[in-house]
């Protein structure tokens, strides 16, 4: 890259936006702009995607073995190991959250080529051989790439999410184009740089940074882009399927969630059971200030331990500690932008209005930058907009049940489905309550973890399609079944010849 904002990198040339247009990046913690970038539009990503187009139709990488594919995944991950602190930072000061965060945001990137490296080099390169009942018919499935895939993705985890679809994407032998959020593209251009570094075969990968109404919206309805790959809010996700449809291009959609945490009294019998559930309550929460697709979001706790849980839960959300992600000492950095502390309170308030009883939390703190108190409103219900709707800011709500059934039917009541937990000593409960939750991953006495192993997705309005596992790489793939018939012969089945069942 030569200048900042030559931040679009087409056929294997970074440049600026053919408009010459271009976009400062604020740093959330205080509000100034620390970085320009190109601001891409139309014509940009056309050019993108005929890149895209052109090494994935003439160019060696769908031709690459799987093994020299997964060979150049793992020289990624070792340059990621190289650049950790680097890129940890950089993704903290552009979305704000913590340094630790940012790292650990590296090191999962990092965990996702090497798990998809692995995924493709261990396969069978022959395809899954088919029984078709006789020996005369040798039948197989092979799985060959889509092609040229669009990948767009959010703010919270820029860099993750690019990861979840960068490394699938070329170790089924795709080339792609990525649009990263208007509001940090920054992590992204560094993942391209390193893919460049690590050898990628130019035109493969392809960047284009802009908004979303015009790029995003221009890649999800391209006709030569074969797959579309959204991971970011419910509005935006319908319209990119909307525009995919006129193409029939395949869509994979990685959207909101309202997530509730389920805590039974059981969980909270010993004085170390109730210390860990408030603590994972809060982690659920407000970790990343709430701006994560899995936050546990609603708090959905049995009656009887309600005031305790609650009264020791808000003790605890008023101490966390705000401030820019890069100081030392700091738990929770700003949000991303001045308009997302807007809608956080606007939320609030609607709560309040509504009957919610604030029990920590609710306001601004004096000072720069895009601060909000983690907060927590008690005595929600599920009609309340503030329980219905992804808020993406530090809101945590809080709903009461009586039995294991009013708690499941309150755990399922969304139109989303991504993440739900459920607290409890009792196992037989456990196992009955994770097998009713509507939601793509269901926790037991934990929050938040994932693997790059299980699959990750979203029932309902989360989404369409999974990320990581092997349905994460089979999001990547068509399917192709070869059936060759070892001893032709005529089939007489048509005109002037006399019928196989008449001979
Ligand atoms: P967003 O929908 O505003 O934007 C996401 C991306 O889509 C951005 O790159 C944006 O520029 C682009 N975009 C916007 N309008 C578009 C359009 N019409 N056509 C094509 N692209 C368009 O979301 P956000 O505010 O950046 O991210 C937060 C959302 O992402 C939350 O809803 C969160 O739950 C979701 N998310 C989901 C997951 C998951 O795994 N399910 C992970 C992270 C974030």
């Amino acid at each position: 890259m030569t200048a900042a904002q030559q931040t679009i990198h087409v056929g294997g040339e970074w440049r600026a936006a053919l408009s010459g247009a271009t976009r400062e990046i604020i740093d959330p913690a205080d509000g100034t702009a620390f970085a320009v970038v190109a601001e891409g539009g139309v014509p940009d990503t056309d050019d993108a995607v005929a890149a895209a187009r052109a090494a994935f139709d003439d160019g060696s990488w769908p031709r690459t073995p799987a093994a020299a594919r997964a060979a150049l995944l793992r020289r990624v991950a070792d340059l990621l190991k190289r650049d950790r602190e680097r890129i940890g930072a950089l993704e903290s000061q552009d979305t704000g959250k913590t340094l630790e965060e940012g790292r650990i945001d590296v090191d999962c990137v990092r965990d996702a080529f090497l798990y998809f490296a692995d995924l493709v080099a261990g396969e069978d390169p022959g395809g899954r051989v088919v029984d078709a009942g006789s020996d005369e018919i040798h039948s197989v499935v092979v799985h060959e790439p889509v092609g040229v895939c669009a990948l767009i993705t959010p703010w919270n985890y820029p860099l993750l999410q690019a990861s979840w679809k960068i490394a699938p994407a070329l170790a089924a032998g795709n080339t792609f184009v990525i649009k990263p959020s208007e509001l940090t593209p920054l992590s992204t251009v560094a993942l391209v740089e390193l893919l460049l570094e690590a050898g990628l075969p130019l035109g493969a990968a392809n960047l284009v940074t802009g908004p979303g109404d015009t790029v995003g919206a221009r890649l999800a309805e391209h006709p030569d882009v074969d797959l579309v790959s959204f991971t970011g809010g419910l509005a935006s996700g319908t319209k990119v399927a909307r525009a995919a449809a006129d193409s029939v291009k395949k869509v994979a959609l990685e959207l909101g969630g309202k997530n509730p945490n389920v805590v039974f009294a059981d969980a909270c019998a010993t004085p170390e059971g109730f210390d860990t559930a408030v603590d994972q309550a809060l982690n659920a929460a407000f970790l990343h200030s709430g701006q994560v697709c899995s936050a546990g979001s609603r708090l959905v706790v049995e009656a009887s331990v309600r005031e305790r849980f609650v009264a020791e839960l808000a003790r605890r959300a008023g101490r966390i500690r705000l401030g820019r992600g890069t100081d030392e000492g700091v738990e929770c950095g700003p949000l991303v932008s001045a308009a997302q502390v807007a809608r956080t309170e606007e939320y609030v308030s609607s709560a309040l209005r509504e009957g919610a009883v604030l029990r920590a939390g609710g306001e601004r703190p004096d000072g720069p930058g895009y601060f909000y108190r983690p907060t927590v409103l008690d005595r929600c219900h599920r009609r309340m907009r503030v329980v219905r709707e992804e808020v993406f800011g530090p809101v945590l709500t809080v709903e009461t049940f009586e039995t294991e059934d009013e708690a499941v039917a309150l755990a399922n009541d969304t139109e989303y489905g991504l993440a739900g937990a459920v607290w409890t000593a009792d196992e037989e409960r456990a196992r009955r309550v994770a097998a009713r939750l509507r939601h793509g991953t269901v926790w037991i006495n934990d929050f938040h973890p994932y693997l790059p192993q299980a699959e990750w997705g979203g029932f309902g309005k989360s989404g369409i399609g999974r990320e990581l596992g092997p349905g994460g790489l089979a999001e990547y793939r068509e399917a192709k079944h070869i059936y060759r018939n070892l001893a032709p012969r005529p089939v007489r089945w048509f005109a002037g010849e006399q019928r196989k069942d008449q001979a």
